[in-house]
């Protein structure tokens, strides 16, 4: 059999995706002898945006074998807890989502079922979470690796930013072996018979040759949409939001919270993202239901500080390429699809993508099956985050404009009504494998949103009850009790890895 092994893989496009594509393959197949290549245009620039991510990012860094305070001073990082949510089920409301895990399941019955029995005596179940009740009082420790400790349920991931993250990524790559070529793509050479890509050709004419290719040029899908034409699903029957506007400002306000706040606002929502040097903001909204200038007021009026940049207004169709690898080009980033930023998962989804390519790297040329396998895991993994996203949308009793009357009306893919409809009954909740966001992903926002299950697994009612109670109040008790002895997020960041000075505002809430 001729060896068809891959001997060159050309990575099309430098923001967050290709820097991050190109310094995993650079860690584990350039050794083999893979000859890499990354090609981008600063004249056309990244998309600039893309600064909160989730809990796995950690695993990124690591099998890199990144120094956790080096990459936090280099993209200005702060540590993130969860997202706090304003105004989402009903104005006047906020909730938390954090990450780490509701309380303790008991003899195999679910925390949350226990709880619900028990709510009206106990608390709010954040209570029971200790990366909520430091995200709460704004204060930051690193976990314990000790499992029986309390602080080892902490979890975290980062907020940074992201031009400098793909910067401080590609000083990684570059001395690893993968050569950068600056210029613009003009076409793309594909074989006659198969499509498979051969080349893709600079305006000035040189032609850059490559095995296998990682499409991750952007929203504009190069390879993967304009050569293969690989169709896109449009979701924005459930996600009407296609717009964003985003203004950097200075550090200001409650300062450095170790938390991402989503405001919701009347047709869309904002975020803030609190890093060393300054606090990332945007409007994320629907065109439909508001116009560019309407929108780009409402943020100018909501910014904790005086803006650094211009606006920064984007523009984008939320879905999935059918197939994000088809032939020779696998597409990672915003190529493949993109879901609105509300829970931080395009970075993810781009770690993940890594992550299934180089488990189904092509062995002795692409393989059908894996790459059927690839795109059957990547279509499930993004679905569920869609889901998980058009839920925040769905479930709320807000009624107070035609964008909250059309999202709260609207019919959900039936994956998620099932699941809502399973929860609002008796709490129930089955995970998935592949599955982004877990129980307490779920638990927080379902609750959160306004859906109280109506009665709790049958089960709990063998619980003795006496005992329970007990145990659920020293459990808050510890948690609180440790939450307290952390110091403020702003202060473990300037000792930890700070970047700056601290900013004005930092400790911890009043
Ligand atoms: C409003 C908004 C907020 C977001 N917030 C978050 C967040 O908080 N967390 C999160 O995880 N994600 C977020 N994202 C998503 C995140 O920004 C992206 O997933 C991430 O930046 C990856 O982008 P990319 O590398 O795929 O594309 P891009 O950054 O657009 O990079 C494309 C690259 O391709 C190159 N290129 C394109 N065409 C050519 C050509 N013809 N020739 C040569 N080079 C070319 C460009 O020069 C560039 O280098 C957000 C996105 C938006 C729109």
């Amino acid at each position: 059999m001729s060896d068809q092994r891959l001997k060159s893989v050309v990575i099309v496009g430098g923001g967050t995706a290709g820097w991050m594509t190109a310094a995993a393959l650079a860690k584990t197949l350039a050794p083999q002898g893979l000859k890499i290549t990354l090609v981008e245009s600063e004249a056309i620039g990244t998309v600039g945006v893309g600064e909160a991510t989730v809990p796995p990012i950690l695993t990124f860094n690591a099998m890199l074998g990144l120094d956790e305070r080096a990459f936090m001073r280099a993209t200005k990082a702060s540590f993130k807890l969860g997202i706090e949510f304003v105004d989402w089920g009903a104005i006047g409301e906020t909730y938390h989502h954090p990450f780490g895990t509701f309380g303790l399941d008991v003899e195999g019955i679910k925390f949350h079922q226990v709880w619900r029995k028990f709510a009206d005596q106990v608390g709010p179940i954040g209570d029971f979470n200790l990366t909520e009740a430091a995200a709460r009082r704004w204060r930051f420790a690193l976990p314990d690796p000790d499992p029986a400790k309390v602080m080892s349920s902490l979890k975290y991931a980062y907020h940074f930013d992201a031009g400098l993250y793909a910067r401080f990524l590609r000083g990684f790559a570059e001395p690893r072996g993968v050569t950068r070529i600056e210029g613009r793509i003009a076409s793309v050479a594909q074989h006659g018979e198969t499509g498979f890509v051969e080349a893709v050709v600079l305006e000035d004419g040189r032609r850059i040759e490559g095995d296998f290719f990682v499409d991750c040029s952007g929203f504009r899908g190069l390879l993967i949409g304009q050569a293969l034409g690989v169709p896109y699903q449009d979701w924005s029957r459930w996600l009407p939001n296609n717009r964003a506007v985003a203004i950097p400002c200075e550090l200001g306000g409650d300062g450095l919270t170790p938390f991402t706040r989503a405001t919701a606002r009347e047709a869309g929502w904002q975020w803030r993202i609190p890093l060393q040097h300054r606090i990332g903001a945007g409007y994320v909204y629907s065109s439909h239901h508001i116009d560019d200038d309407r929108a780009l007021d409402t943020l100018l009026a909501n910014l904790d500080g005086r803006p650094t940049e211009d606006p920064n207004f984007l523009r984008f169709t939320p879905g999935r390429r059918e197939r994000a690898w088809d032939r020779n080009v696998c597409a990672i980033g915003l190529s493949a699809g993109f879901i609105e930023p509300l829970e931080s998962t395009s970075i993810h989804m781009i770690q993940a993508g890594i992550t299934k390519l180089l488990a189904l790297f092509p062995g002795n040329g692409v393989d059908p099956l894996e790459t059927d396998e690839y795109n059957r895991l990547t279509a499930a993994q993004v679905d569920h985050i869609r889901d998980f996203v058009i839920l925040h949308f769905k479930a709320t009793q807000r009624d107070d404009t035609d964008y909250w009357r059309y999202l709260s009306s609207m019919t959900v893919p039936d994956s998620l009504a099932r699941r809502m409809e399973l929860f609002a009954q008796r709490g129930r909740w089955f995970p998935s494998n592949y599955d982004l966001f877990h129980e307490t992903n779920w638990t927080a926002v379902l609750l959160g949103q306004g859906i109280i299950p109506e009665e709790w697994d049958p089960l709990v009612d063998s619980l003795p009850e006496d005992q329970i109670r007990q145990r659920l109040a020293g459990l808050s008790t510890l948690i609180a009790r440790t939450a307290e002895a952390m110091p403020s997020h702003a202060e473990f960041v300037a000792r930890y890895c700070g970047a700056a000075a601290p900013s004005s505002t930092s400790g911890v809430p009043a």
